[in-house]
């Protein structure tokens, strides 16, 4: 008894320091709003980048011909073609291939990533029957690199820093389009990059295509990040000459989003401390190391392990699982958070499985359901207020009867972790009111970021 007091001692904190009221949410998207202007203001205004995508005009439908588009996130990638039939027809076919990314191959020297890519690249591109309707013109692809990059224009771009599970130092500083390219003729392949993007331009792209309403494009995969179109006289630090189309898609990098209202608890501290790319002053990435796929699970196994020392409802077991580094993953606390079964079965097999916690009664499963449902809200209800800012910057977080905002997300986490889905729909509700809510929409954008890429490859070698 005194065991499970102790246990729940440390939930009932988890949970005190994880609340995220409403005013607190709304001081988070006022201050992401604020952060915004800051970024846009000056190089180095914020601490929310607010990268200048050079993406300055976004597919319109009328694009016509081959196209193909590979995307680098987390941990996948994914090679794609689309065959764009123009007016009215849209994407008259698109097939894609996903090959998974060697682990040894994320910490190890940029030549050896590149070549894989282009390897996996050029085996999509010779099996393919469209061989001959490319006329003969060079193929145009879109790159999608979900890191921080410099971009000069929209088909290059130096790497910033890696973020989720790469590190690969050599890499850092270079041209990522470049290495692309250069890989690629070594493999023989007759490629042009046309534009270089992130998942998240790519999501707003590619839906924007569909639906002219859609402001922004967000995602919530392993890593998370927004873009958005702005107004490029609206934007202080845009040199030079504006662009024709007068808009420019922004890429936040709002991952890097810090603020002294975020809930951070002492989990979250130690996470970010022995972490990949821990702060180099203060906490770096802290707004996505709350609230993306590749720290959600970590920071359960955290609470886990210290309720684990200091109780015994886990049993006498072997800590050595419950120590290992990102043992449990989001999708094993998505699976025990959504278990339905009456004795949480799936709960029992998860622990069971994964950090040979075994005999767990239905009251220490409960628990872990719950630590599971702090986590993950509190990530949610976080997102929506990050959502609600940038509706909130765009002046479309108050009742606009004849406007409607749409914004396109996508990401393995809004995907597939139902409940986090819900509640962030439902919070998003709550931030803006009754009225607001109206006319606005969240709307799935699935497979956005290598469509978008392949789309504005399109929509730039047009007007080449
Ligand atoms: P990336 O961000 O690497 O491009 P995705 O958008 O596909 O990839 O997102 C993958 C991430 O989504 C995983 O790292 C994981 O955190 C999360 N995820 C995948 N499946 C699930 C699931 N069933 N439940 C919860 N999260 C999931
Ligand atoms: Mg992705």
């Amino acid at each position: 008894a005194a065991a499970v007091a102790m246990a729940e001692q440390v939930v009932a904190d988890l949970r005190d320091k994880c609340e995220t009221p409403a005013a607190l949410l709304r001081e988070v998207a006022s201050e992401m709003a604020h952060e915004m202007d800051a970024g846009l203001e000056k190089e180095g205004g914020s601490r929310v980048k607010m990268l200048l995508s050079y993406v300055d005009k976004l597919p319109t439908g009328r694009e016509e011909g081959l196209f193909y588009g590979l995307d680098l996130g987390g941990t996948n990638f994914r090679v794609l073609r689309v065959q764009l039939g123009g007016n009215e027809k849209h994407v008259v076919n698109c097939d894609s291939r996903e090959v998974s990314i060697p682990p040894q191959l994320m910490s190890g020297s940029s030549s050896e990533l590149f070549c894989f890519i282009a390897s996996e690249l050029a085996k999509f591109v010779t099996d393919e029957k469209y061989a001959n309707k490319s006329n003969g013109k060079k193929r145009e692809l879109g790159f999608t690199f979900s890191f921080p990059v410099k971009q000069r224009s929209v088909a290059s771009g130096t790497l910033v820093k890696w973020t989720k599970a790469f590190s690969i130092s050599d890499a850092v500083g270079k041209d990522v389009v470049a290495e692309l390219q250069t890989a690629m003729e070594k493999q023989g392949l007759d490629m042009h990059v046309a534009a270089l993007i992130n998942d998240a331009v790519g999501t707003l792209a590619g839906a924007r295509y569909h639906d002219k309403d859609v402001v922004a494009g967000v995602i919530f995969g392993t890593g998370t990040n927004a873009a958005y179109v702005e107004k490029a006289n609206a934007i202080p630090k845009c040199e030079g000459e504006l662009p024709n189309s007068g808009d420019m898609v922004i890429n936040m990098e709002w991952g890097n989003f810090c603020s002294s209202h975020l809930p951070v608890t002492e989990y979250d501290q130690e996470l970010d401390k022995e972490s990949l790319n821990p702060g180099e002053q203060a906490s770096i990435s802290i707004y996505e190391k709350l609230m993306s796929g590749m720290y959600l699970g970590e920071i359960v196994r955290r609470v886990l392990l210290k309720i684990s020392l200091h109780s015994s409802i886990f049993g006498n077991i072997d800590h050595t699982k419950l120590k290992t580094y990102f043992l449990l993953r989001t999708p094993h606390i998505s699976a025990m958070h959504h278990d339905e079964t009456p004795d949480l079965k799936i709960v029992a097999e998860i622990l069971e499985e994964n950090i040979e916690i075994t005999g767990t009664s239905l009251e220490t499963r409960k628990l872990v359901v719950e630590i599971c449902d702090i986590v993950a809200r509190r990530a949610a209800r976080l997102a929506a207020a990050g959502l609600a800012g940038i509706l909130k910057k765009l002046g479309r977080d108050c009742n606009a009867q004849d406007q409607r905002s749409v914004i396109a997300i996508d990401g393995g986490l809004f995907e597939h972790y139902t409940k986090f889905r819900e509640c962030l729909e439902i919070t998003l509700g709550e931030l803006l009111g009754e009225e607001a809510s109206k006319s606005v929409a969240v709307k799935h954008a699935d497979d956005g970021s290598g469509i978008g890429a392949a789309l504005i490859a399109a929509s730039q070698s047009q007007c080449r």
